[in-house]
């Protein structure tokens, strides 16, 4: 007898395998990301395919097998409506798919991860959200999400030497793991000068929780630097962990 699984879980993607089956990669709240397997889920006649769409929230039951799970049951929580009437919202959310996908590897269960998925899913899809926040709701899905992978950085002493930063006079190095001071920008050449309101913004996103977090406003000159400020150091820990 297999023993039988359930949770709750987000459909993150889907690949057809064979002529009837799908396999699903899926943000559990019990188990963290899982593969399962939907066998004859593309049949008319299967009763697992109203559940199992990408960036539904559904009540999951599968089994272990030895080399993998198998779907016995799906059953519809939450099908995020409004996130699926906008492309921007849609976009979003497949970035933060995206960042699960690209970040984490081994199936733990992580329930802070899980509250932050579901989190920036019900802000995408609550009707009263404004698009122009919906870069804060990713920014801050991928810093939390750097948070509880263990990659956050330093943003009050300097990464280096541990003295307190001087305003205006602070760098920010993904390589030595955060904020650092002129001196030790002078001597290992690494980072770049960074604006002390980026600075602020991040320490909010880090520490606050989303209604504080979210009545930030991004002035208009600091969304360049925000979007540098992120992507260098996905790819840093991207590269990072390849090398590895
Ligand atoms: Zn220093």
């Amino acid at each position: 007898m297999f023993i039988h699984y359930r949770t709750q879980g987000i459909i993150l993607r889907k690949v057809d395998r064979g002529e009837y089956d799908q396999l699903f990669t899926v943000y559990t709240k019990e188990f963290g990301k899982i593969d399962v397997l939907g066998k004859g889920i593309r049949k008319i006649s299967s009763k697992l395919r109203s559940g199992m769409e990408i960036f539904y929230l559904a009540e999951i039951e599968f089994i272990q097998g030895k080399t993998y799970k198998t779907l016995t049951d799906a059953i519809l929580i939450d099908k995020f409506k409004n996130l699926r009437k906008s492309l921007p919202k849609l976009n979003v959310a497949h970035k933060v798919s995206g960042l699960l996908d690209n970040l984490i590897y081994s199936q733990e269960q992580e329930e802070k991860i899980w509250d932050l998925l579901l989190q920036a899913l019900e802000n995408l899809n609550s009707a009263a959200f404004k698009t122009k926040n919906l870069r804060l709701v990713y920014y801050y899905f991928f810093w939390n999400l750097i948070l509880e992978l263990g990659y956050s950085p330093e943003l009050y002493g300097c990464a280096i030497c541990r003295k307190n930063l001087e305003p205006k006079k602070i760098y920010f190095s993904q390589k030595e793991g955060g904020l650092i001071c002129q001196d030790c920008f002078l001597k290992t050449k690494s980072g770049k000068d960074i604006n002390p309101e980026i600075v602020k913004i991040l320490r909010i996103i880090l520490e606050k929780s989303w209604p504080t977090a979210s009545r930030i406003k991004i002035e208009k000159e600091h969304l360049k630097p925000l979007n540098i400020i992120y992507k260098d150091y996905l790819s840093f820990i991207l590269e990072r962990d390849n090398v590895i």
